[in-house]
C-alpha cells in the first residue's frame, strides 16, 4: 500500500452536484480525493482531470452504492491506490417524490438502498481500520426533509432521518476512538436534483428562505470542509443545517 502524502478523503456521487463540489474543495484544501459515480462517466473523468490538475491525488470509480460488493469494491481500490481512508464523506442520493398514496414499492427501495443503505454499507467498511488507526470522520448528506419533513417527500425524509438516527448511534460508538461522525442538512441547493421542481413549488420556496436564495454547491462544500478539518476537532454527533435558514 502507498504510504498518503496526504490525507485521504472518499466522497460518493462526486460528478456531479454537491458531490462534485466537494471533491473539488477538499482537493483545493490538500486532500487525496477517492470519488465515485453511477452512470455520469464523462463527467466524472472530467472531474478527475480537474482534481489531477490541481495537484491532487485521485481515485475514480464507477460504483453503484445500492450494491454492497460495488461499494467493498471501490473502498478497497481507492486505498489500495490512495492509502487509507481519513475522510468519508456519505453523498450520493436520489428522490423519486409523489404522495404517499401513488408512491410505490419499487421508489421507496431506491430511495432507502441509495440514501441510507449506502450509509450503512460505506461506514462499516471503513470503520473498523478507522478504529485500528484511532483517527478518522465521517460527514454524511441529510437534507431538511429529513429533519422537518416535506409532502410528496415521504421516502426521501424517512431515509434522509435514518441517516441522523445512524450518525448519532455511530458518534457515540465510535467517538472514544477519536473518530467523529456528523450530519449536513442542506436546505434548497441548486443542482440536477431541484432544476426541474414545478415553477408553482419553487415559487413558494424562496420566500420561506430568510436569505431569499437556493444555495449552491459551493456552500454546502465549504461546510463538509469544515467539518473533516482539525478545526473541527471538537465536533461530533451533530446536525449542521446549511439552508439559508429555511422553514420547511
Ligand atoms: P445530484 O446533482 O442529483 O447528484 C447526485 C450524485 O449522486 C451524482 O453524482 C450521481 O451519480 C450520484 N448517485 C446517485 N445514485 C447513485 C448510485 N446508485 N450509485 C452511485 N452514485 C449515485 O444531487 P445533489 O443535489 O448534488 O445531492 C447530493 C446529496 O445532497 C444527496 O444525498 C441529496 O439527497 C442531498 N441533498 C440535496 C439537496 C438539494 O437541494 N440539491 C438538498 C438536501 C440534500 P451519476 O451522476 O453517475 O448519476
Amino acid at each position: 500500500m502507498n504510504t498518503p502524502a496526504r490525507k485521504v478523503a472518499l466522497v460518493s456521487g462526486a460528478s456531479r452536484g454537491i458531490g462534485r463540489a466537494t471533491a473539488l474543495r477538499l482537493a483545493e484544501d490538500g486532500w487525496s480525493v477517492a470519488f465515485c459515480y453511477q452512470s455520469s462517466e464523462a463527467a466524472a473523468r472530467e472531474l478527475q482531470e480537474e482534481l489531477r490538475s490541481m495537484g491532487a491525488r485521485v481515485h475514480c470509480q464507477a460504483c453503484d452504492v445500492t450494491d454492497a460488493e460495488s461499494i467493498n469494491a471501490f473502498v478497497d481500490a481507492a486505498q489500495k491506490n490512495l492509502g487509507p481512508i481519513d475522510a468519508l464523506v456519505n453523498n450520493a442520493g436520489v428522490t423519486r417524490d409523489n404522495p404517499l398514496v401513488l408512491a410505490t414499492d419499487a421508489d421507496w427501495r431506491t430511495v432507502m438502498s441509495t440514501n441510507l443503505d449506502s450509509v450503512f454499507h460505506f461506514a462499516k467498511r471503513v470503520a473498523f481500520d478507522m478504529m485500528k488507526r484511532k483517527r478518522g470522520v465521517i460527514v454524511s448528506m441529510s437534507s431538511v426533509a429529513g429533519v422537518y419533513g416535506n409532502p410528496t417527500q415521504t421516502n426521501y425524509s424517512a431515509s434522509k432521518a435514518g441517516i441522523i438516527g445512524f450518525s448519532k448511534s455511530l458518534a457515540k460508538e465510535l467517538g472514544p476512538y477519536g473518530i467523529r461522525v456528523n450530519v449536513v442538512a442542506p436546505g434548497w441547493i441548486h443542482t440536477d436534483m431541484t432544476k426541474d421542481l414545478p415553477p408553482k413549488v419553487a415559487e413558494r420556496v424562496k420566500p420561506n428562505i430568510p436569505l431569499r436564495r437556493l444555495g449552491s454547491p459551493e456552500d454546502v462544500a465549504a461546510l463538509v470542509a469544515f467539518l473533516v478539518s482539525e478545526q473541527a476537532s471538537y465536533i461530533t454527533a451533530q446536525v449542521v443545517h446549511v439552508d439559508g435558514g429555511v422553514m420547511i
